[in-house]
């Protein structure tokens, strides 16, 4: 293969430069030259391309090596000079060597001429290497000394920094010259001598190139961030030395540490079926991963808001935190961070207390202020949301200068509230599947035990009958009484069964009226007329209007309603008395009120009085037989009407229920305005002393 060269002659002789190149193509070179004699055609060669090596005559007549050498100096390249001459003397050749020239050859003797360029040619190739690494390495050196990795060389022996690179300055709060005054174990709490001879002790036994380790390391201000360190031991300097590249892992960890939280949350709250349960889960699992002081608040019905749940860590004060639910409850200022994120729906996050704020509304709050005490270093606050409504606002304060909330922990506790809202969700339709069960079993047992005292009776009256009317072919006075109370208990289980069948109407959304006008003054009057005569120790008072009082509606189903009332009206008076029914007309609307004086109804039982099942605890210590559906059935019903039902009661002096309808806009007309109606009545005026204060609202319960 041939090889090019290309060679720059300074020579003023033609025949010598022929005899050059001929030499020089005898050796197998393709060549390319140009001769030159003056430093201007010299200077213009150097800049036409690029030449392998120049070879100069000594003296010419315009020209000379030394002068050559100059040019070429001036023009900044490095090219291996080698000077061809006829004899000069041997300070000459030292001087031209001197001033730069690689090699000097007689022209007599060419012999080593080609071996002398390929030489200078290998040498000017090194040269030009070398310039090349040493440039990169310091363009290297300047790129690690601006890392923000932090990299370190320190005495393999005495463990003594050498060099630290601005990164590790910049992180640590360093300067170099206190760093270098310090080992790895002056930075790094969590190791001790034992422990780092451990760890470089495969390095010294040239088993590993590297170790890679985790530990702490702490900042000139005394806060701590967690390193990755690479470590390699350097044999080739001398002493040897540690070379360390440290790597802020602070994220790594947040994010190592927040999914380790996540699948823990994930597999508490699947393990928790109640609220209070989920809440205080959720506030634990915060404290052990997220926060010092954890919180959740909810929004109840009237808009006020309710701590259910709060966990601290054991270096926060339990009054502190005590303190934490009175102001931000209590003393609710509006507006407050925690209807802020209620408001708006959105978390807020305030990453250092101390510089940023919560907002401008609320910094002199109580709250702010209590934060501060708390001394709380970082504050965020996710809402708790369920099918796009707030139920309630999860906050998270750290009172670790080393733990500021950023927008990835707002993301994590955003993502915690999350999830715990399905939990509650799960904890909510659990219950409800629990409470429709109880209700079930409570229904059977109910039923069972309600039914089955009427069927007794009417069993035994029927045999009774049956066995003397065989035996005395005779119907007395007695057994007339005797079929009362069958007739009695006949109606009584009949009446039961309807509720039943009412029930489970309401339950399948069958439950439907017939609409027609309805007088219901005259309805009134016919039940109590047939109700009275079976009456003992009861007599039944009616007030009614002296005109019809007309309403819409389904005469069977208002009287199965008024039937209710009144029968328990009887039913819980035991001692037997006046009961007063009364019918006014109240605006545009038309109002039914049955009193009794009976046992009334104890203040707490008053709100959950038409609930399935539900009977007062007086009811039963009084032994007064019920299954707890009639006036459940009776406020169903009413609604149906557009009405609405509402007691009012004292326990042991009696109760009013009171039935509203919506007149029909015709009857409006006479003493419509208000309930001083002239009225008809068979008796005794009602006892209108009643306890307003105990008035509960059908309708608001349902509303509620
Ligand atoms: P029941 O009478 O079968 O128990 P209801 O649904 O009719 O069921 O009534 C529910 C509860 O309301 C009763 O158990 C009782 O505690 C209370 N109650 C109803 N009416 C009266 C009344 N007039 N006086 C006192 N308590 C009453």
């Amino acid at each position: 293969m041939t090889k090019s060269l290309a060679i720059l002659l300074v020579e003023d002789s033609e025949g010598d430069a022929l005899l050059i190149s001929r030499r020089i193509q005898r050796a197998g070179y393709d060549l390319t030259f140009k001769r030159v004699d003056t430093a201007d055609t010299m200077l213009a060669a150097l800049g036409e391309r690029s030449w392998d090596v120049i070879l100069s005559d000594y003296v010419m007549p315009n020209f000379s090596a030394p002068a050559a050498l100059k040019v070429l100096k001036n023009s900044g390249l490095d090219l291996p000079f080698i000077v061809v001459s006829g004899a000069i003397g041997e300070d000459t050749a030292v001087a031209i060597m001197r001033a730069g020239a690689h090699d000097y050859l007689m022209k007599d003797n060419l012999a080593r001429l080609v071996p002398a360029i390929e030489r200078e040619i290998h040498e000017a190739i090194n040269r030009r290497n070398h310039r090349r690494a040493e440039a990169l390495s310091m363009r290297l050196g300047r790129m690690l000394d601006n890392s923000s990795n932090e990299i370190y060389v320190f005495d393999a022996v005495t463990f003594q920094f050498i060099q630290a690179n601005h990164g590790a300055c910049n992180n640590l709060g360093y300067s170099q010259e206190e760093l270098l005054e310090r080992s790895p174990l002056d930075l790094q709490p969590e190791m001790d001598y034992q422990k780092f001879a451990t760890l470089i002790a495969p390095l010294y036994a040239q088993e590993r190139e590297q170790v890679v380790f985790e530990t702490v390391q702490r900042r000139r201000n005394g806060s701590t961030y967690p390193i990755e360190v690479r470590l390699t031991l350097s044999r080739s300097e001398n002493p040897p030395v540690f070379v360390a590249i440290a790597l802020d892992i602070t994220e790594r960890k947040r994010s190592e540490s927040a999914l380790v939280f996540m699948a823990e949350a994930s597999t508490v709250l699947a393990e928790t079926l109640d609220y209070e349960t989920t809440f205080q889960s959720i506030t634990r699992l915060a404290v052990s991963y997220l926060a010092d002081v954890c919180v959740i608040d909810v929004i109840e019905a009237d808009g006020t808001i309710r701590r259910v749940a709060e966990s601290h860590n054991d270096q926060v004060k339990q009054e502190l935190v005590d303190r934490l639910s009175e102001e931000s409850i209590t003393s609710v200022r509006w507006p407050h961070p925690v209807i802020e994120v209620v408001e708006a729906g959105r978390s807020f996050v305030s990453s250092k207390i101390a510089n940023d704020e919560l907002p401008a509304s609320v910094q002199d709050d109580a709250y702010q202020k209590l934060l501060v005490e708390l001394s709380a270093a970082s504050y965020m606050a996710v809402p708790l949301t369920l099918r796009g409504e707030t139920l309630g606002i999860v906050s998270f304060i750290s009172t670790d200068e080393n733990r500021l909330y950023s927008q990835s922990d707002v993301a994590i506790a955003e993502e915690l509230a999350r999830r715990a809202a399905v939990a509650i969700e799960n904890a909510r339709l659990y219950q409800e599947a629990q409470q429709a069960l109880r209700l079930r079993d409570q229904f059977l047992s109910i039923a069972a035990h309600e039914l089955k005292t009427p069927l007794t009776a009417l069993l035994g009256n029927t045999q009774l009958i049956q066995r003397r009317i065989a035996r005395t072919h005779t119907f007395t006075e007695r057994d007339q009484r005797v079929l009362q109370v069958i007739n009695q208990q006949s109606q009584r289980l009949s009446r039961m069964v309807e509720a039943l069948l009412d029930i489970s109407r309401i339950r399948g959304g069958t439950l439907s009226i017939e609409r027609t006008s309805v007088d219901l003054s005259a309805l009134a009057e016919r039940l109590v007329d047939e109700v009275q005569p079976s009456l003992e120790r009861h007599s039944i008072e009616i007030h009614i209007p002296n005109s019809p009082v007309m309403v819409t509606g389904d005469a069977l189903r208002l009287e199965q309603v008024f039937q209710n009332i009144i029968q328990n009206a009887i039913k819980y008076t035991p001692q037997g008395g006046k009961i007063a029914l009364e019918i006014t007309r109240e605006g545009d609307q038309a109002c039914v009120a049955v009193t009794d004086p009976g046992i009334g109804i104890p203040s707490k039982a008053l709100p959950n009085l038409f609930r399935q099942f539900y009977r007062a605890g007086n009811a039963q210590s009084h032994h007064i037989a019920g299954m707890g559906l009639g006036l459940y059935v009776v406020r169903e019903i009413v609604a149906l009407h557009n009405g609405r039902v509402e007691v009012e009661s004292t326990e042991g002096e009696g109760s009013t229920f009171l039935v509203y309808l919506p007149l029909i806009r015709d009857s409006l007309g006479v003493g419509s305005q208000s309930n001083k109606t002239p009225t008809r009545t068979n008796g005794k005026g009602p006892d209108n002393s009643r306890d307003n204060d105990a008035r509960q609202s059908a309708s608001a319960q349902r509303t509620a």
